[in-house]
């Protein structure tokens, strides 16, 4: 029997993750240096660790409801109100996953027909063109630009559109660009999703991490909004507790509701040791994830600063944990350029490539590194570059 042959047309339109398959080749490696994977360095903080190992001690072993617990969501629904502006029921209004990822899943698959339209913007995260494409949705990109900090521009959405348009999936702070959205941008974005009657779902995982006095807008908060946005945030990134896998979702009755009978039925629940940890997490998480964002602002200095030094254009991220570096000017693809970065330097980094074709010419740098490997790394690319030009010349 051939395997291959069995696999579902949907899973074969999807290829394997470009940041997998490049950390394939890191794996073991302890020479390298890799400012590659998107998670902070540091563990949870103690206190929330703590409260995960005091759960099992009190024997909360069991599943939860299938939103998961009451006394999460009521937290969850008091942080969302504060960091966003915007009110949900902790009753009907909010579903505990497992992560972000889950409940971009959850949703994709909850709202799509056959050939439904996804817009998303470009680049971004790896897995948004695979979650609509596995929920037999069509992905529809739209290319951001480092001249507009990889803004959205509300402008370029209407090229894209078509009676098919379903939806639209933002990212701000973006995985890997680092690009915000200001004010003015998220309420035309808003008005456009109202005029055309569109589904919204916004991915603020990054959301806490703003540096440089940059604030935060949610598209949720803008008139028209609520009632047609799902609104994802998680605890992996500020908290840093990725391995919890924990996030939510936010929305109207009637989306939740239809995303937690494809999670009730998939994933039950998440973990109740996972959800303890994340009702420390909001309880009294604020002082450490504060800390751990001053550090990433430092780093984020350091890296600019080193960028500039060595000759690396760099458009100024104002969020998230990633650099977003320009490394066209060498004259190598990024994925040549990454290659040649980790065979000659030790130094790994994704390919922008990765995150979609308008990400070509640039390089991911996650900053959520210690400073003293971030340096290295510097340094490293430095010589790099120079090593290129000696060979042009
Ligand atoms: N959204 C974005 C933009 C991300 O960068 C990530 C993780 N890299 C996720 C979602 C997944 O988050 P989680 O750990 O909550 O599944």
């Amino acid at each position: 029997m051939n395997l291959n042959d069995r696999i579902s047309d949907q899973v074969n339109r999807v290829p394997r993750s470009g940041i997998r398959d490049f950390f394939e080749l890191v794996i073991g490696r302890d020479d390298v240096i890799s400012l590659g994977v998107g998670e902070p360095d540091y563990a949870a903080p103690w206190h929330i660790r703590e409260a995960a190992i005091y759960s099992l001690e009190k024997g909360m072993t069991s599943y939860t409801s299938n939103l998961g617990l009451l006394s999460l969501r009521q937290e969850i629904s008091k942080y969302v109100e504060k960091q966003f502006g915007v009110e949900y029921d902790p009753e009907t209004e909010v579903l505990i996953t497992v992560g972000v990822s889950e409940a971009l899943d959850l949703a994709c698959r909850a709202i799509l027909n056959p050939g439904d339209e996804v817009i998303y913007h470009e680049p971004c995260y790896v897995s948004y063109s695979p979650s609509v494409i596995m929920a037999y949705g069509q992905a529809v990109p739209v290319a951001t630009a480092a001249e507009d900090g990889f803004a959205l521009k509300a402008g370029t959405l209407s090229e894209v559109l078509t009676p098919k348009s379903k939806a639209l999936m933002l990212n701000f702070p973006t995985n890997p660009t680092g690009g915000t959205l200001s004010r003015a941008d998220v309420q035309e974005i808003s008005e456009f999703a109202v005029e055309n009657d569109l589904l919204v779902l916004t991915d603020e995982i990054y959301s806490e991490l703003l540096y440089d006095g940059e604030t935060h807008y949610s598209v949720a908060a803008e008139p028209g909004m609520r009632e047609r946005t799902i609104l994802f945030h998680g605890f992996s990134k500020a908290f840093a507790m990725t391995g919890f896998r924990l996030g939510y979702a936010c929305g109207p009755p009637p989306l939740i509701e239809a995303m937690m009978k494809i999670h009730q039925y998939s994933m039950l629940c998440a973990p109740i040791t996972s959800q303890m940890a994340a009702l420390e997490a909001l309880r009294n998480g604020e002082p450490a994830m504060k800390k751990m964002r001053d550090s990433y602002a430092m780093r984020r200095r350091t890296l600019l600063d080193g960028f500039e030094e060595i000759g690396v254009p760099c458009p100024e991220p104002k969020g998230a944990f990633y650099a977003f570096p320009d490394v066209s000017g060498t004259g190598l693809s990024s994925k040549e350029f990454a290659t040649r970065l980790l065979e000659e330097k030790n130094v790994a980094a994704v390919p922008g490539d990765a995150f979609g074709p308008s990400g070509e010419g640039h390089l991911r740098c996650c900053y959520a590194t210690a400073l003293e490997k971030l340096r290295i790394a510097l340094e490293k690319m430095g010589e790099l570059v120079t090593d290129i030009g000696k060979e042009g010349s």
